[in-house]
């Protein structure tokens, strides 16, 4: 069976990266969109759009019922999440598959088996993949409470339904504990309706890196890794491929326990396998994995050479893996920045607004996957996400100094956005020299910070 018409359920620039796919795969794409995303650039690009007419996420990208309605009424096979919204949300999956179509995404017993944070934990023990020390997956309060004892200080207290960072608290002594365990479970209710929670060493100077894999539901294939340890509370904001802090024998032993924890479920579809890395003693522990595509694919796309979206879209009609491991390689480096309409300096606030130019960088090697165009309006009710630049180069130093050329090119006028952040770091030293971990960048940041603004009080003066 082939997908004629795709039906894609989110926005923004990953909207766009799923129909430019689409096309050339000579599929009809239909965006179904919230009313203040009438004008956005994935509506334009669509070959049909079936408008919610309302504006909040609850009322559109998150209704289910109404997507699979719009997706019946416009007679589509299948529907692309992307990321976000109801990517990973089984109930959804469940439901586009109970209404005749294609989901592009695992099936719905995976997403809840890998999706839960504490039973992922489970499996990766099972398949033999090292994971953080901790409570392995969840127990009762006076078992976590013994077991926090083990561990040692500090730790973190993780929500087993956690996500983009939140749901994680840091606890630094046991007198913190019982405390910080109930304030935790508060904000895990509120967040995501479940207080199920689970204990984690807490890696001090560790490393994020992920593998990008593809399962068929017989074979699972690698695309090496990415470098996600440039984050600002605890969110990714730059990224790599390949990591060049591992070394070959690790890359290759964390690729092949990416490949084995997915090869024990079967895995269809495409994911990423999270773990951390201690560099001090070359030790990767599994964190988590997503059972969707993320936003820094381009990156390993890049490197490997290859479309993933296409790849999911081919997995999930039932073809068996193009690709085989041997010939995947690569032989290139890629950076992605991502840019949010906020103000960097002032706490990284949205800000939403009207685009009145922009510039894209061009030339060798640069690649923008963006969701914006010049006269656009950004809507206030979403994620501040707008584009993403990403660069290739035969290796990190001609991907960096293009990097730095791109964004000497890159302007986008009428709205604040984090470019400016990327030109300071691009020529930071850390950066350059890639020895940066997960807590780096918020220190950095403080210290930046602080430059700027005496540097707008003398100019202010
Ligand atoms: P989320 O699902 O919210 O993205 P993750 O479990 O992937 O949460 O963790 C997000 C980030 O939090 C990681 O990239 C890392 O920076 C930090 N982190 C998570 N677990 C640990 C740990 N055990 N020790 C140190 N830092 C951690």
């Amino acid at each position: 069976m082939a997908i004629k018409r795709l039906l894609i359920c989110t926005r923004g620039e990953i909207a766009c990266r799923i129909i430019r796919s689409a096309k050339e795969l000579g599929i009809t794409t239909i965006v179904v969109h919230s009313g203040p995303d009438k004008a956005s650039l994935a509506a334009q690009y669509a070959d049909v759009t079936y408008d919610l007419k309302e504006a909040h996420a609850s009322k559109t990208y998150l209704n289910k019922e109404a997507i699979i309605q719009a997706a019946l009424d416009t007679q589509a096979d299948a529907i692309h999440p992307g990321y976000g919204f109801l990517s990973e949300n089984v109930e959804f999956a469940k439901m586009v598959e109970a209404a005749g179509l294609i989901f592009i995404g695992p099936d719905y017993q995976t997403i809840k088996k890998m999706g839960d944070k504490s039973e992922a934990i489970n499996t990766a023990i099972a398949a033999g993949v090292p994971v953080v020390p901790g409570s392995n997956g969840q127990l009762n309060e006076d078992e976590l409470l013994s077991i926090a004892e083990k561990i040692g200080f500090p730790l973190l207290i993780k929500a087993s339904s956690g996500g983009g960072g939140k749901g994680i608290s840091l606890v630094n002594s046991q007198s913190e504990l019982t405390e910080k365990l109930a304030m935790a479970k508060r904000e895990a209710i509120a967040s995501f309706a479940d207080d199920r929670m689970y204990l984690e060493k807490y890696i001090t100077k560790a490393r994020h890196i992920e593998v990008q894999i593809l399962g068929d539901g017989d074979n699972v294939v690698h695309f090496f890794e990415r470098d996600c340890s440039v984050q600002r509370r605890r969110q990714k904001i730059w990224e790599e491929a390949p990591a060049v802090c591992l070394p070959e024998t690790t890359r290759q032993k964390m690729c092949e326990s990416a490949v084995k924890l997915a090869s024990s479920v079967h895995y269809r579809g495409a994911g990423t396998v999270e773990y951390l890395y201690d560099e001090d003693n070359d030790e990767f522990y599994f964190i988590e994995m997503n059972t969707r595509i993320q936003v820094e694919h381009p990156i390993s796309e890049q490197i490997c050479r290859v479309d993933l979206i296409k790849e999911m879209i081919q997995i999930a009609v039932g073809k068996p893996l193009a690709l085989k491991q041997q010939d995947i390689k690569y032989n290139a480096h890629a950076i992605e920045v991502r840019i949010n309409a906020e103000n960097v300096y002032k706490s990284f606030f949205p800000c939403p607004g009207k685009i009145e130019s922009i510039n894209w960088p061009k030339g060798i090697g640069v690649r923008v996957d963006e969701g914006i165009y010049s006269g656009y309006q950004i809507p206030p009710y979403y994620d501040s996400l707008i584009a993403k630049l990403i660069v290739t180069g035969r290796n990190r130093e001609e991907a960096l100094s293009r990097l730095q050329r791109a964004l000497t090119e890159l302007s986008i006028e009428g709205i604040d956005t984090t470019i400016p952040l990327f030109t300071a770091l691009s020529n930071e030293k850390v950066i350059q020299s890639a020895t940066f971990h997960v807590n780096w960048l918020e220190n950095w940041l403080t210290g930046w910070l602080a430059a700027q603004n005496r540097l707008t009080e003398q100019t202010e003066v």
